[in-house]
């Protein structure tokens, strides 16, 4: 199978599931999907960061410190909310008055500084409350799972004429912190985690993905039922959901 991908039988993919009415009436947690990100991030912009609480292996858990600063931001678009390549989430103000009138709790918001000023219509969404990720959820390389490798060694690649040097990257992470370059399955949610959660929206202990110049591993999002009914019956634009599991570890652990 690998020697089929190198052959590029295929660019890009996503997994994308469907669900029924019934399915997501029952469902009491959803994984929050930002669906536009931007080719800007904070450590370009000048922002600050406490480097000495990231992981020395995988680079996870970086700490920003003050302001999100960046170079420029022309706009939102026609969406509510969207991330930076560096894994800030950016929301409109708008956004930020719909969730205080719903009241849901989980969500805190900080200006950015947009070339040294305030941005009057954009804000910074910051999230501390952590759920954990369930052993049940895949992750790998690619969406057949064919390459499942905890990292790539250093290699060269000609680009265009000039000879490259690909890094080593790290996917899975001996610290537990960083689980893997993509996820393969629907997110599972310990169940310990999630009944002691009181927020609406929360983020995920552990991080996807991949340092890798200016990206960094993400945690992921997910979201009680108030912040998905919100969402729906406001129809805010920017967001897709998932079906985010709750697992009895126990009973895996049992298994
Ligand atoms: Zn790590």
């Amino acid at each position: 199978m690998e020697e089929i991908i190198r052959k590029k039988t295929y660019c890009d993919w996503e997994i994308v599931y469907n669900y029924t009415d019934e399915e997501l009436a029952e469902a009491q947690m959803f994984r929050v999907k930002i669906s536009k990100t931007i080719e800007l991030c904070g450590e370009e912009g000048g922002t600050s960061y406490d480097n000495k609480q990231s992981c020395p292996i995988c680079g996870s858990g970086r700490v920003q410190k003050g302001l999100l600063m960046l170079s420029k931001f022309p706009s939102l678009g026609r969406v509510a909310i969207c991330k930076t390549i560096g894994g800030e989430v950016i929301v409109s103000k708008k956004f930020k008055e719909t969730v205080e009138k719903y009241n849901l709790q989980g969500m805190m918001f900080q200006p950015i500084l947009v070339n040294g000023t305030i941005a009057s219509d954009v804000l910074q969404l910051i999230v501390k409350d952590k759920v954990c990720i369930s052993t049940k959820t895949r992750f790998g390389v690619d969406c057949f799972d064919s390459i499942n490798r905890p990292f790539s060694e250093e290699r060269k690649t000609n680009i265009c004429g000039h000879e490259i040097t690909m890094p080593k990257e790290i996917y899975v992470c001996p610290n537990h912190d960083l689980l893997g370059l993509n996820i393969l399955s629907e997110l599972y949610v310990t169940k310990e985690s999630y009944s002691t959660l009181s927020a609406d929206f929360a983020r995920t202990l552990q991080y996807i993905g991949v340092k890798r110049g200016l990206l960094r591993p993400e945690p992921l999002y997910v979201c009680k039922r108030g912040f998905y009914e919100m969402v729906k019956s406001e129809k805010i634009p920017g967001l897709d959901f998932e079906i985010a599991r709750i697992e009895d570890c126990l009973a895996l652990k049992k298994s």
